[in-house]
């Protein structure tokens, strides 16, 4: 494979080996993206799209979409806070979904951040905690560390950290008992400021197609079989995304109800029609999504 860009391309920076990785990879697949990638993993090419892919580590994403290296990029809102980082936040990609947590040592007298005055705080975060502790008006002294911050308890060198979690797991595991969140993050699309149009263009039309794959994402498509005199009643409830699609069945007095529901609602809505007179009730995933 090449491994010379075209200068023409997109480029877009994504995170080369970690948590993001492969939910990244897996989510531009599913937007339709065509990925061809070398072996070591260092830069792709899309086969279906003016685009190139360069594989960083997350923390230098948002430094070359700053300073216009690349065009886009991929990374958790969380890097974003810390780096306080001249972005432009163009999509929430609904995944790597982590917060940010104070977590304390679990048999220690500590019930809210009010008790951790002058308490030393072990973080990879330093920046976003010492924003958080100033706008509480709490002066705590932050200790920064590049990794395995879960364990400065039991290394002694703090009883108190600031931690990435997503289920709180690791730091259950850890003795560790979480007190407060200071912020939620979820993985997101960024642009550099200057862009010219012909790629500002390229930006849209990628943006619309993650978009018509996020909307997909919140909806199932679903065949209702019901009594023709019931569709008025089941209408109300399944309304889809301007009205049903209705067909008669091969039986007389019967119709089957094409519709979307969403996936939030999907069982409290199914149970409801089902009460009505609906069955045989088929729910397929959408692909994609244009509203
Ligand atoms: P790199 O080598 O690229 O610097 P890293 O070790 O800094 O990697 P990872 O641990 O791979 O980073 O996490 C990457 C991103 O995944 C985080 O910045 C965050 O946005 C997201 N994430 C999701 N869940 C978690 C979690 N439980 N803990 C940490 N990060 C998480
Ligand atoms: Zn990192």
């Amino acid at each position: 494979m090449k491994t010379d860009f075209n200068n023409n391309n997109l480029k877009l920076a994504i995170q080369k080996k970690g948590r993001l990785t492969d939910d990244t990879i897996l989510f531009l697949e599913n937007a339709g993206l065509i990925l061809d990638t070398d072996g070591q993993r260092l830069f792709a090419k899309c086969r279906n799209y003016p685009l190139d892919i360069v594989f960083v580590r997350d923390d230098d994403i948002p430094d070359f979409v700053e300073n216009s290296t690349v065009d886009i990029g991929i990374v958790g809102e969380n890097i974003l806070y810390e780096k306080n980082s001249r972005v432009q936040k163009m999509l929430l990609l609904n995944f790597g979904y982590c917060r940010l947590v104070i977590a304390v040592q679990k048999d220690l007298p500590i019930s809210n951040i009010g008790d951790l005055n002058k308490s030393k705080i072990t973080t990879s975060y330093p920046r976003s905690v010492q924003r958080f502790f100033n706008s509480q008006n709490i002066p705590v002294d932050i200790l920064e560390v590049k990794g395995s911050v879960e364990l400065s308890p039991a290394l002694g060198i703090s009883s108190v950290v600031a931690d990435l979690t997503s289920t709180g797991s690791t730091l259950a595991i850890c003795d560790l008992r979480i007190i407060e969140t200071i912020f939620e993050s979820q993985a997101v699309l960024i642009s550099r400021t200057n862009i010219n149009n012909r790629r500002q263009g390229l930006i849209d039309s990628l943006i619309f197609r993650f978009k018509a794959f996020l909307e997909a994402q919140k909806y199932k498509y679903v065949m209702i079989n019901a009594p023709e005199e019931k569709l008025e009643q089941i209408t109300k409830i399944v309304h889809g995304l301007k009205s049903p699609t209705v067909t008669p069945l091969a039986i007389k007095g019967w119709i089957s109800i094409q519709t979307a529901i969403q996936e939030n609602v999907f069982w409290e809505k199914i149970e409801k029609i089902k009460e009505i007179g609906a069955s045989g009730i088929i729910a397929l995933p959408i692909e994609k999504l244009i509203i």
